[in-house]
């Protein structure tokens, strides 16, 4: 819904997250999509547009989140979905030898990684040319 975000906003954000996705990591300049402005926490569970509450999104993330704010770890175990603002997300992923594959370290992270498909088989595959490239993993 960035048609409700501020353009100098939502520009402040992608500065912010260096034109990447905070969620998979992926650069909005090695593919051929527009990137989004997000909310973090939905404006439907009352959150508000401010800095805090948004990110930048590539759109496969942004549609698997869509308002949720938690994913299935295992089974019936659910826990919440990454915050890009409030945590790091170092701290729940890392990347595979190869940097194709996310990592999840902690429940955030698994959960994060399968609600959103972060390791779509597409994106895996992408993630190996850019390494080839040279332009993946982001620093
Ligand atoms: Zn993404």
């Amino acid at each position: 819904m960035s048609e409700h975000i501020p353009l100098a906003i939502r520009r402040e954000i992608r500065e912010h997250y260096f034109q990447c996705c905070a969620y998979c990591q992926s650069s909005e300049a090695l593919t051929v999509v527009t990137f989004e402005v997000e909310h973090i926490v939905p404006r439907s569970h009352g959150d508000q547009t401010e800095f805090n509450n948004l990110c930048l999104a590539c759109p496969s993330c942004n549609r698997h989140k869509s308002n949720r704010l938690t994913g299935i770890v295992d089974g019936d175990l659910v826990a919440p979905l990454f915050h890009p603002q409030q945590q790091k997300w170092l701290d729940h992923f890392d990347w595979s030898i190869n940097a194709t594959v996310i990592v999840g370290l902690t429940e955030v992270g698994i959960a994060t990684i399968n609600q959103l498909h972060m390791n779509r088989r597409q994106l895996v595959e992408v993630r190996a040319l850019w390494v080839t490239l040279g332009k993946h993993p982001p620093n």
